[in-house]
Order: structure tokens, then C-alpha cells, then sequence
């Protein structure tokens, strides 16, 4: 199926057109410049912001792939979870858009589309396969099972890895957004400068969780760090280490729990996704356990990592081969699990 896919769950006001798992356009508009000054994205101006962008980019979507209404078998929209207020924006349009085009609607979870960036990497992947998604707002271990089947295996506990990118840059005055500031950096850190708490979860019935993390306590040693060094000495802060010892830290225990989770789900594939599958200490800590426990890693280029609306094209027009199409009363959701997906669609008995 062709999909004409908008997504605005965040801060970018994205649309392209998918047929399967090929991108025929795909269109971007980015505000992170907007939300620089103010250090993070601010939701109000970001529905303001996709209102203004999403017609335009709907036009430049249908140019670049040379193609009109007649080509368009479906049209999608990220639902849930993100922003309501910048959800509805290009859920609106997209429901506007199929009762005028008389075409099916279907709503894509935005999760989805992150593990869908992977189909479009390496279109002859099937399930089942891990999914390691490390984005801004998560830090998810994914059993993917089939179109619209997934179980959570891992996640964290409270910062999400890109959250703690940000906040440690934040720290280190480095600027928005931290996760490219802190890598660029840490090529010039020595990654074993300072050790660093990995962020285990520990169970009541003692140990801890394999596959679940948490990242806050590792943001809060980085802080009592830099306020011990900046005591101690009145040197300048030695922060190109500081980012290569945080760095490497969240690599690590990033690497060790898709590593375990795989093996004991015995799976033999595992997809990056999200914003943080860019850092090139992580990439080079999954390419070698990869290689010395023979898994395979997909690393999707970055364009696919970080949000785009090709993902969800491709999640849709899954779905739609699947015959599953969603109401056009289907509403915006700030948070849903994944598990649940299903409860996005109606769909023909079997
Ligand atoms: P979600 O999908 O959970 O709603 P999001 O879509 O906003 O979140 P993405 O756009 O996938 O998140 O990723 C943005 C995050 O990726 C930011 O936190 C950013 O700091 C981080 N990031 C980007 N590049 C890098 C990098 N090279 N190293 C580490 N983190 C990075
Ligand atoms: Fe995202
Ligand atoms: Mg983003």
C-alpha cells in the first residue's frame, strides 16, 4: 500500500509517502532552533509551530515523490503517545484529509514507527527481532512479534537515555540538545577518567533487573562530580572526560541489557532506534558484543533514527495490508504501552 504519513508528536512537523517499506518522499521541518533559547521544547509552541508548517509540508511531500491523490491508498498520523496538543495537529489534518479523499485512516503509535525505521533500513527483515529504542522520551527493550505485536521486555525506571543526554549537558553547559554536544566532546575525553554508577535496578528478592535501567542516579553522581571537582580545584572543569566517562557509562549498561535480553529471548537480531542510536560510543560498544556473541545489529541511518514521518508511513501501510484501518472518531493519547497498538484499529475477523 501507498501511505501519505503525517507526524507531530514532538518537535518536528514531519510528512512523507511510504509505499511499503520505500520511501517515495520525505519531508522534515525541524524546530529545535525555536526551542534552543528556551532549553527544551516547549508544547504550546510546538502545536503552534506543526499548525503552521504541516499544510506546506504536505504540499512538498506529494512534489518531491511526484505523485497526486490518486497514488494514495491510506492516510496515517502519529496518535499517541507525545504532546496532545502537537498529536492533534497532524492527527486533525490526517482525519480531515481521508473523510474529504474518501481513503482509510489509520493511527500509528510513534514507538511503532521508531522500530518500523528499521524496515525501511533493511526492507527483507522480518520478525521476531529486538528492538533497542533510546530516544527522549524512552529507553525500551521490544519483542517484536508481528504488525502490531510487541512486548515490553525492558525500560527505564525514570530518565529516558536521551532525557539523561540532556540533562547531563545541561549540567556541563554544553547546550540543547545534549546527546550531539556530549559526543562530539567526548572524542577529545578520556572515557575512563571517572567511574560512574551504571544505573542497576535492584529487586526486592535481591540482584537486579537484567533488562530494566535507570538512568537518574547516574545524572545526579555526574552533578555531586562537578561540584567536588569545582571545590577541590580551581581549574577549568575537565568536561570533554566527564562526557566520555557518561557516555561510555550509559553505552555499557545500554549494550549489556540488549545483549542479555536477546539471549535469553533467543533472538538473533537486534534494531536500534530513537535519537540516541546516533552516539557513536554506543554503536561501537553493539558492534562488538554483536560480533563476540554473533548477533546481528541494524543501526538505521540517522535520518530514520530521530522523528521522521517515513517510520510511520511504513508502520501504516503495514497495517493497512493488513486490514487494519482506525476510526476517524480515534483520538490523541499522551501515553499508551505498545502492548496495547491493537486497540488503535478495527479490523476484519479472521
Ligand atoms: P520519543 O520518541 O521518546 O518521544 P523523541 O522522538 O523526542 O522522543 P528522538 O528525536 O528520537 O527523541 O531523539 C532525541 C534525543 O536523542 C535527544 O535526547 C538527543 O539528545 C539524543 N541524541 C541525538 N543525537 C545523539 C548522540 N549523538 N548521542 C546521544 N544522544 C543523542
Ligand atoms: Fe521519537
Ligand atoms: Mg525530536
Amino acid at each position: 500500500a501507498t501511505v501519505l504519513a503525517l507526524e507531530t508528536s514532538c518537535d518536528e512537523t514531519a510528512v512523507a509517502i511510504v509505499k511499503n517499506r520505500q520511501v517515495l518522499s520525505s519531508i522534515v521541518s525541524s524546530q529545535i532552533d525555536i526551542h534552543q533559547q528556551y532549553g527544551g521544547v516547549v508544547p504550546e509552541v510546538a502545536s503552534r509551530h506543526h499548525v503552521e508548517m504541516i499544510n506546506l509540508a504536505i504540499a512538498q511531500a506529494f512534489q518531491e515523490a511526484s505523485l497526486d491523490w490518486s497514488a494514495i491508498d491510506g492516510i496515517a498520523a502519529t496518535c499517541a503517545p507525545g504532546l496532545v496538543g502537537a498529536l492533534l495537529v497532524g492527527l486533525t489534518a490526517a482525519k480531515t484529509l481521508a473523510l474529504v479523499h474518501q481513503k482509510p485512516f489509520i493511527g500509528i503509535h510513534h514507538l511503532e514507527g521508531h522500530i518500523y525505521a528499521s524496515y525501511l533500513t533493511e526492507p527483507a527483515l522480518e520478525p521476531p527481532f529486538l528492538c533497542l529504542l533510546v530516544s527522549g522520551g524512552h529507553t525500551s527493550l521490544i519483542y517484536v512479534k508481528a504488525c502490531g505485536h510487541y512486548e515490553t521486555l525492558g525500560q527505564t525506571r525514570d530518565d529516558a537515555a536521551g532525557e539523561a543526554f540532556d540533562k547531563v549537558a545541561r549540567l556541563l553547559d554544553l547546550g540543547y540538545p545534549g546527546g550531539p554536544a556530549i559526543d562530539r566532546l567526548a572524542t577529545q575525553g578520556n572515557p575512563q577518567a571517572f567511574p560512574l554508577p551504571e544505573g542497576n535496578v535492584s529487586r526486592p528478592e535481591g540482584g537486579h533487573h537484567p533488562y530494566d535501567s535507570s538512568f537518574s542516579g547516574l545524572k545526579t553522581a555526574v552533578l555531586r562530580l562537578t561540584q567536588k571537582l569545582q571545590q577541590e580545584s580551581n581549574q577549568p572543569l575537565p568536561v570533554a572526560d566527564l562526557a566520555a566517562s557518561f557516555q561510555e557509562t550509559v553505552a555499557r549498561s545500554l549494550t549489556r541489557r540488549a545483549i542479555a535480553c536477546a539471549r535469553d529471548y533467543g533472538l538473533t537480531t537486534i534494531a536500534i532506534g530513537g535519537g540516541v542510536a546516533a552516539n557513536s560510543s554506543l554503536r561501537r560498544h553493539l558492534q562488538t558484543a554483536a560480533q563476540t556473541h554473533n548477533f546481528r545489529v541494524l543501526f538505521p541511518p540517522l535520518k530514520f533514527c530521530t522523528d521522521n514521518a517515513a517510520m510511520i508511513g511504513c508502520a501504516a501501510a503495514d497495517h493497512l495490508n493488513h486490514g487494519h484501518t482506525s476510526s476517524l472518531t480515534l483520538g490523541a493519547q499522551s501515553r499508551l504501552a505498545i502492548a496495547n497498538v491493537m486497540q488503535l484499529y478495527q479490523y476484519p475477523a479472521a
